[in-house]
């Protein structure tokens, strides 16, 4: 579905990724972990069209994308949760959530994908029209999920989804990503949560220095030795 090669990208002439090779196939989870500065974030920004790589290509469903408009990337169907919620915070939640609908589909099937978001996140339901400013960090997070379904993406992007957050609201975040995985969305995720994220992924990647070091199932990077001493605390 999605396939990176070979990417190089970053800002201003310094180079931050050096050459990312990642695939993402139709139906699954997949991880993406590192430490801080490693280049998860700008991983994701080349994806979206954000950035535009200065080597390498980015393919969706087999056509180029690397370079296109972030507008573009969208309407073809990848959605990204950013990692600075940069939500509407004057307007309320129902509003926030009409300004995700995006592209013309889903304009036309906005208030159906209104009605699967409150199911989703009851919680933005009760607060329909509260302000998105005024709400906690947790609703803000959850409001940004949801606006980004509203686009109704075929792989959605989420960039540190749970940071920040309680540790029941981190449980929350997971289940809606389980549940909407469920039906039928694909994900790419960068998560600090690793040993959580990597339950829940088909596959995972290890980036350190903006290389991708290591590749594996979920559960073979939870088992693996370098994995644990770095990214599990152990
Ligand atoms: P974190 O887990 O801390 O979010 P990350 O793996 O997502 O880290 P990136 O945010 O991609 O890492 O950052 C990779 C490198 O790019 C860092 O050295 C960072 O300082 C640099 N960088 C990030 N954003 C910019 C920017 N807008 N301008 C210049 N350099 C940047």
């Amino acid at each position: 579905m999605l396939e990176l090669d070979g990417v190089r990208s970053g800002y201003d002439g310094i180079e931050v990724l050096h050459g990312v090779d990642l695939a993402v196939e139709e139906g699954e989870i997949v991880a993406l972990i590192g430490s801080n500065g490693a280049g998860k974030t700008t991983t994701m920004r080349t994806i979206c069209g954000v950035l535009e790589p200065t080597a390498g290509r980015v393919a969706y469903r087999g056509e180029e994308i690397a370079g296109r408009a972030p507008h573009d990337v969208v309407e073809r169907g990848i959605v990204q949760v950013p990692e600075d919620r940069d939500l509407f915070t004057g307007m309320t939640v129902l509003e926030n959530l009409q300004l995700g609908a995006q592209t013309p589909g889903a304009r036309e099937n906005r208030e159906a994908n209104v009605e699967y978001a409150f199911e989703l996140f009851p919680r933005l339901e009760e607060r329909r029209d509260q302000r998105a400013g005024t709400m906690s960090g947790g609703e803000q997070q959850m409001l940004t999920i949801a606006r980004a379904l509203m686009g109704e993406p075929d792989l959605l992007i989420l960039d540190e989804p749970s940071i920040g957050l309680a540790p029941h609201l981190v449980k929350e975040v997971f289940r809606v990503i389980e549940e909407i995985h469920a039906d039928g969305l694909t994900v790419l995720m960068v998560e600090q949560n690793v040993k959580q994220t990597l339950r829940l992924a088909d596959r995972g990647y290890v980036m350190e220095n903006g290389e991708i070091t290591m590749s594996a199932t979920g559960e073979e990077l939870l088992a693996d030795e370098r994995v644990v001493q770095a990214y599990l605390g152990v």
